[in-house]
């Protein structure tokens, strides 16, 4: 159950987005009382409720916005108990002094802004033993991915179906920071009897809390069951990743029961949640930046020549072996969008067999593309500005180097442009200026948002041949979703599926 978390200063537009939530088939949802900028009136906001409430009147320590005095706010606590709230938020320390009365259920909860204590288990029991709580809620702030995994190792002890069975209370956990942000989507896989969600995108009442439509549309979250594989993507950040949009999506056109989940991990947490993913029932990951290269580390199942060529892999997957098995399908992805755009024909030798090409760039892009060019037989030119970096790619991959000034000089049937230039908000900028675009030549540019960059609106009036970064970003993902789930994906649907997020994005 997903509970929908509104604060408001005045009593009417609480009541006002309450309704709006109940409209929107939300049934439950947090009354935060300390965000009312006047004495809250519980007698306007409890009779004929629409959804089961919880009222919450949260101290400033605890992170919310209570002004008034913790006597006032005691008393307000009571009220709602006797006004006969579904649920009411008691903090730890003042639980034991407001005692359980009518049908109201208790949620006691403790929050810690700094860290997530060693003795959860102690913790918890001492919450049981003196608050007389319905539900257990322990929200903490996980300094790395250890803490998180400790955090879900202990609900997944304590929610035991047979400790819940025996009559024990059930325990919810909240990570208040990104990296321990899955927790919200997956909580229920750990016994959680509910979790957070904000009312509004924009207006985030409490770290890491999500939008409740997100949570609900796209994660999914009531769907998710014992049973669901999780699949994700692992980053560092991770929050504008297109790829939790395009996965679930057609997870859900397909009928899969699967979920795709944004896992925010740092550099130095990659290898232990590499380690402990397969915990979460994850069985595999798109990867990007910036762990691409340091993910060949813990791959010790398959390997596909791509990424052993490169050096770097953008998809894992478990086997049922429990070895990790890494792909590149960036190489793939932007072979056949290149390839497609040169009028590729089945079972006919490559478009790119003898012919010259211009890649800009020697990131993680550049190297993909590079290698698939020269696998297609194709003579390569790498521009770039750092002449070692792009020395080292052209000795590596057997190609020539020119200096990023004489880029203009060559006639190329290719040019691909992999670096970030152009890229949103960047998007009045181009790796190449007009005159140095010649007619004929098939211009594919990497960058997919936007999906017209400059440099593709500048090579379609040179009457070049244009192939966007979004069909790379399509083909990657339709790869990578049959190495997840074994199935066809339709390319068409994830097109329409960035295409949308792309003009959300730019509507932010
Ligand atoms: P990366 O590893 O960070 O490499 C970026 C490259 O761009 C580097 O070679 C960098 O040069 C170069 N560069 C940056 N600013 C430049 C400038 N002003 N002038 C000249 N060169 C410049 O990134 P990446 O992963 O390769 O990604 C590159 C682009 O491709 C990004 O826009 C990314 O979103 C896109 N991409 C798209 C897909 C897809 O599926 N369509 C897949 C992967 C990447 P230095 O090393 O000198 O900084």
């Amino acid at each position: 159950m997903i509970c929908v978390t509104i604060g408001c200063g005045s009593h009417k537009r609480m009541i006002e987005e309450h309704q709006k939530l109940a409209d929107d088939g939300v049934k439950f949802v947090e009354l935060r009382l300390d965000y009312l900028r006047k004495k809250p009136e519980l007698h306007r906001l409890l009779p004929n409720r629409p959804t089961v409430v919880l009222a919450t009147a949260r101290r400033k320590e605890d992170g919310g916005q209570w002004r008034e005095s913790e006597e006032a706010r005691l008393g307000l606590l009571r009220e709602a108990i006797v006004s006969g709230v579904d649920y009411v938020d008691l903090e730890v320390d003042v639980a034991p002094k407001i005692p359980r009365f009518g049908k109201t259920k208790r949620v006691v909860s403790y929050h810690n802004m700094k860290e997530t204590p060693e003795d959860l288990d102690g913790l918890r029991r001492k919450m049981i033993a003196e608050c007389d709580p319905d539900v257990v809620k322990i929200a903490v702030t996980p300094k790395n991915i250890g803490d998180v995994f400790r955090l879900v190792d202990f609900l997944r002890r304590v929610n035991a179906p047979e400790r819940i069975a025996a009559g024990e209370p059930k325990t919810l956990g909240i990570s208040m920071t990104e990296h321990g942000w899955f927790t919200r989507v997956l909580g229920k896989k750990f016994g959680c009897p509910y979790t957070y969600a904000g009312f509004s995108e924009k207006r985030i009442l409490a770290p890491g809390l999500l939008y409740y439509k997100t949570l609900r549309d796209l994660y999914r979250y009531d769907d998710i069951t014992e049973s669901t594989k999780i699949f994700g993507v692992v980053a560092d950040p991770v929050q504008h990743s297109l790829s939790p949009a395009i996965h679930n999506r057609s997870y859900v056109e397909m009928g899969l029961d699967c979920a795709y989940v944004p896992f925010r991990v740092a550099p130095e947490d990659l290898s232990e949640f590499i380690d402990r993913a397969p915990e979460l029932d994850v069985a595999g990951l798109s990867v990007t930046i910036p762990h691409k290269v340091e993910i060949m580390k813990k791959l010790n199942g398959r390997i596909d020549s791509a990424a052993q060529a490169i050096g770097a892999c953008n998809t894992v997957v478990w086997g049922p072996d429990g070895k990790l098995n890494g792909f590149n399908t960036d190489y793939m992805a932007a072979l056949l969008a290149i390839e497609t755009a040169m009028g590729r024909k089945v079972g006919a030798a490559s478009p790119l067999s003898g012919a010259s090409a211009m890649v800009l760039g020697t990131g993680g892009a550049a190297q993909a593309v590079v290698r698939g060019l020269k696998d297609r037989g194709a003579r390569v030119i790498i521009a770039a500005r750092s002449e070692e970096k792009g020395l080292a790619l052209a000795k590596r991959f057997d190609c020539e180097f020119c200096r990023w000034e004489d880029r203009g000089g060559y006639v190329v049937q290719v040019l691909a442009n992999c670096t970030s230039v152009g890229m949103f908000p960047n998007v009045d900028e181009s790796p190449m200026e007009q005159q140095m675009l010649r007619s004929g030549t098939v211009v594919f540019d990497a960058v997919y948002n936007p999906e017209t960059t400059y440099l593709l609106r500048m090579a379609r009036q040179r009457g070049c041949k244009t192939v966007s970064g979004v069909e790379m970003f399509v083909g990657q993902a339709c790869l990578q979703y049959k190495l997840f789930t074994g199935q066809k994906a339709s390319g068409s649907f994830m097109r329409s599926v960035v295409r949308g997020a792309l003009s959300a994005v730019r509507a932010e």
